[in-house]
């Protein structure tokens, strides 16, 4: 075991205030319920840690994207938990799913067709949500196959339809009239299928009116501490905290060159340190010549790009040998959010988190 103050950096996962971001959301959109949304190893801060936390906060049904992340969730839930596959099941997984109790949501005729064919297979009634492409695009029945539905019931015969589901595509902008133009447009799909709870608002749909949250809401971002939009104001505490190790520490002359194409130039005689994270370690390129690191309050910019593993910080601000090899600097913390970096980086914090990836010690607390 290599003892934790070696490696690369540290990532504090803050496992109580993601608690208390759930309990929040509950609050919030009570009488509705409010799911967790755990898909990339919950948005990369470690399923097998943070699906647990939002279980014993008592949250009770998890969304995953994919069959094998289902498989990967089920052991650190207890049986009362159910699961649910926002991208449903690929040909061939149906068995394994319906074995393992997992939930697929249905996106189109072809996976609802498959799904019966389990259902016929195992002779039992199975469980499924069905979304629907309300104006997004991306995945769900489609208004001519939600037409086929209404018209042949018999193809949802033997399936159990928990909820009936959408995305919205503009949450996080209260203002965008999509997301109004969504809403209608699952008003007339309820009516098609009466008596079907409706699970709808992602995390900025949370921060919506209470018509865009339905029966289940289905956060991500909101519970890892992203603000999910202007409206969330100081709702959402901060989860993650990342703070990043010193390995050289140098003086260089005006007029030096520094990184991958001497992109930055020395005005001044500078002292520089390289940090022990790059862009393998979810700190993108465009932070280059862009972003920083703080120690305590003083910003530490950039300067030059961003490397695989590692990057260079103009420390010309702080007193000569506060830093030397090991020292933490922080790149995620009190004086710079998850949000500055993701914008910093020309990005989203959805994006952040799930690049963190596994080179820095990670501490739950
Ligand atoms: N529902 C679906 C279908 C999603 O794809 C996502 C995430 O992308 C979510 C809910 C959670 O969204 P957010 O992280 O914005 O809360």
């Amino acid at each position: 075991n290599i003892c934790a103050d070696a490696l690369s950096g540290r990532l504090v996962i803050d496992l109580h205030a993601l608690a208390e971001n759930y309990r929040t959301l509950a609050a919030r959109v009570r009488p509705a319920e409010a799911s967790a949304v755990v898909k990339a190893d919950a948005y990369g801060l470690g399923v097998s840690h943070v699906a647990p936390a939002l279980f014993a906060a008592g949250c009770r049904k998890f969304f995953v994207a994919h069959l094998q992340e289902a498989a990967k969730l089920r052991p650190y839930l207890s049986q009362d938990a159910s699961i649910f596959i926002l991208n449903g099941v690929l040909p061939g997984g149906e068995n394994f799913a319906a074995a393992h109790g997992f939930i697929p949501v249905l996106n189109s005729l072809e996976q609802i067709a498959n799904w019966q064919e389990t259902v016929q297979s195992l002779g039992k009634s199975l469980p499924a949500i069905l979304q629907f492409d309300t104006g997004m695009s991306r995945i769900g029945l489609s208004p001519q196959e939600r037409d086929v539905l209404v018209q042949n019931p018999a193809l949802l015969a033997d399936l159990d339809v928990h909820y009936l589901m959408s995305h919205l595509a503009s949450a996080d902008e209260s203002e965008s009239p999509q997301n109004a133009s969504q809403h209608a447009v699952m008003q007339d799909i309820l009516a098609q299928f009466p008596g079907i709870p409706l699970c709808f608002g992602n995390s900025g749909g949370i921060f919506l009116d209470t018509h865009f949250h339905g029966d289940l809401v289905r956060p991500g971002i909101a519970l890892y501490g992203g603000v999910p939009s202007a409206r969330s104001g100081d709702a959402i505490k901060p989860v993650i905290s990342l703070s990043v190790r010193v390995v050289q520490t140098r003086t260089v002359p005006a007029g030096t060159r520094i990184g991958y194409g001497g992109t930055y130039v020395a005005a001044r005689d500078m002292r520089l340190a390289t940090i022990a994270a790059g862009y393998a370690d979810g700190l993108p390129r465009s932070l280059s010549d862009k972003g920083a690191a703080y120690f305590g309050n003083v910003r530490l910019p950039i300067v030059g790009r961003v490397s695989m593993d590692s990057m260079t910080i103009d420390i010309s601000a702080l007193p000569e040998g506060t830093l030397t090899l090991g020292s933490l600097v922080d790149v995620i913390g009190p004086h710079q959010t998850l949000e500055d970096v993701a914008k910093a980086a020309g990005t989203i914090s959805w994006e952040i988190l799930t690049s963190l990836r596994h080179r820095y010690h990670r501490h739950y607390i």
